[in-house]
């Protein structure tokens, strides 16, 4: 029997798809940057059905590609276009909510279910779960951990890592290490989970995780600041945070993003006169109608008009107001593509070095690149700001890319530079495999490969990715 027919017959023909029409899906990327030759798409429907396709992989040597809802941005869920030969397992089919416990504020999910049904069951059972990214309707519960998400509401909540009690992992073997635990305190040893989380698929599959659930806000303030500098973004974020304004999030955006957003996006409504390069969006929340949020962040942004660091400030009267500022800020990715091609970046720094970061790219631009547009959105309350180089007008992005091949890295280096990192919440993949050779230290590289070798001896795991 040819090899992949006994995989066939151990998950039946639905669960196995070999048709290149069937596959074709899965061998690119979201951005359609990379792509690759899976052989098969695996698609099992419970934890005893994924550790027996990934056992017979490691029989027959087929390396195994995990795929959630294939939104990662680095080239992570497709088979490398030199690797061995692949198969894709997606885990969509393993979609259920195993349970919700109110009481405990944790709810279990499998892999396969998507980031916005986790937060529509929390909903339903009283409760709210934080994780909030713009592919979160596709984005899945294995991809999220596995890239170890952050969003806008990691100010707050932390990363997708942060919201983790336990797992179930399927190992490359096909054993299966059941820590679906819903303890907040285990101090038992090696906190094994967390070698998953941010993995990439590189070392077993999650099949399932037992999350997080916070107390459901009750309030929301929802304000936009315009600040003339970055600096002055910084010195309204410890405003707000020391006036106890409860903040969820705090991001910053250069006024050019907000003007791309007005020219392509959908009944979008200019919020104030643009007057200033930089603006605040900033939300608070509370559990409780009776905390004074808007009184606490009204009085940071008073101090901050007062104190010359704000030019103007407008705080939400109602559910419209709000829903045109974060209209603003959501859908610029996509306004931004019709504006012009761009070279995105994902990188981090301590929060008190944005407004140095900020200089120094601005600065590199100028002398490098000055016919590009710096383009800079992003979180700014855990230093995560997304710039990009956006193209004169008139250029493809094979072409704008060609002028500027070291942009990404350059931004990399200098994050790193100002004690942050090369990649944030967007993971390695395959596009940021040079950069870890470059900046992880030998001994980290070398625990890395020690633990890969001890999980995945035969490299079947989703080769070609993160490692450098
Ligand atoms: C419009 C848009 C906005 C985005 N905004 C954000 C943002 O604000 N913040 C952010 O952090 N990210 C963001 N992303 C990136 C992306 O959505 C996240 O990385 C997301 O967590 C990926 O989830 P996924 O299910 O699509 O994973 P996939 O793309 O399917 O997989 C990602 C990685 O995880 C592995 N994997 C998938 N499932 C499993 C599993 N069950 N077990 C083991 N490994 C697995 C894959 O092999 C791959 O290496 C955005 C993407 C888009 C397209």
């Amino acid at each position: 029997m040819p090899p992949l027919d006994a995989l066939t017959d151990a998950l039946g023909p639905a669960a196995c798809l070999r048709a290149e029409a069937d596959i074709a899906p899965y061998a690119v990327d979201w951005r359609g940057v990379f792509r690759g030759t899976p052989v098969a798409v695996l698609r099992p429907a419970a934890t005893a059905e994924v550790a027996h396709a990934l056992s017979l992989c490691a029989q027959m040597g087929l390396a195994v590609v995990p795929a959630g809802g294939r939104t990662s941005l680095c080239g992570a869920v497709v088979p490398g276009a030199n690797g061995p030969a692949s198969a894709i397992l997606s885990l969509e089919r393993m979609n259920r909510l195993r349970d919700v416990d109110p009481l405990d504020n944790s709810l279990v999910a499998e892999a396969g279910c998507t980031i916005e049904a986790v937060q529509n069951a929390a909903t339903d059972a009283g409760r709210f779960f934080p994780l909030h990214f713009g592919a979160q309707g596709s984005a899945m519960v294995g991809g999220a951990l596995s890239t170890n998400a952050g969003g806008i509401r990691t100010l707050r909540y932390g990363n997708a890592r942060d919201l983790v009690l336990g797992l179930e992992v399927v190992l490359a073997d096909g054993r299966v290490l059941d820590d679906l635990r819903r303890v907040r305190k285990d101090n038992s040893g090696y906190a094994l989970r967390h070698l998953f989380i941010g993995a990439e698929g590189t070392l077993g599959v999650i099949t399932a995780a037992s999350l997080k659930l916070f107390p459901k806000l009750a309030q929301r303030e929802t304000a936009l600041a315009a600040v003339r500098t970055p600096l002055d973004a910084l010195r309204l974020l410890a405003r707000c945070q020391e006036a106890g304004a409860e903040l969820v999030a705090f991001e910053l955006i250069r006024r050019d993003c907000i003007e791309v957003a007005l020219r392509h996006g959908q009944n979008i409504r200019q919020p104030m006169e643009l007057s200033t390069e930089w603006f605040c969006l900033i939300e608070a929340g509370a559990t409780h109608p009776a905390i004074p949020v808007r009184a606490a962040l009204e009085g940071a942004l008073a101090a901050a008009l007062e104190a010359g660091e704000a030019a103007d400030v407008v705080l939400c009267e109602n559910e419209a107001q709000r829903r045109n500022l974060w209209d603003i800020r959501e859908t610029y990715p996509d306004c931004a593509r019709r504006e012009a091609p761009g070279l995105p970046t994902d990188t981090a720094v301590p929060v008190s070095r944005i407004p140095a970061f900020l200089e120094r790219v601005a600065a590199l631009i100028a002398q490098r690149w000055p016919e590009g547009r710096m383009m800079a959105l992003g979180h700014m309350g855990d230093g995560n700001i997304h710039l990009s180089l956006m193209a004169p007008p008139g250029l493809t992005h094979a072409e704008w890319k060609a002028r500027a091949p070291d942009f990404e890295d350059a931004v990399g280096d200098i994050s790193v530079e100002l004690g942050g990192s090369f990649s944030a919440e967007h993971g390695i993949g395959q596009a940021k495999r040079a950069a870890m050779a470059r900046h992880k230290s030998p001994v980290a590289l070398d625990l890395m490969r020690a633990i890969k070798g001890l999980l995945d001896p035969q490299g079947m795991m989703n080769p070609g990715k993160v490692l450098p």
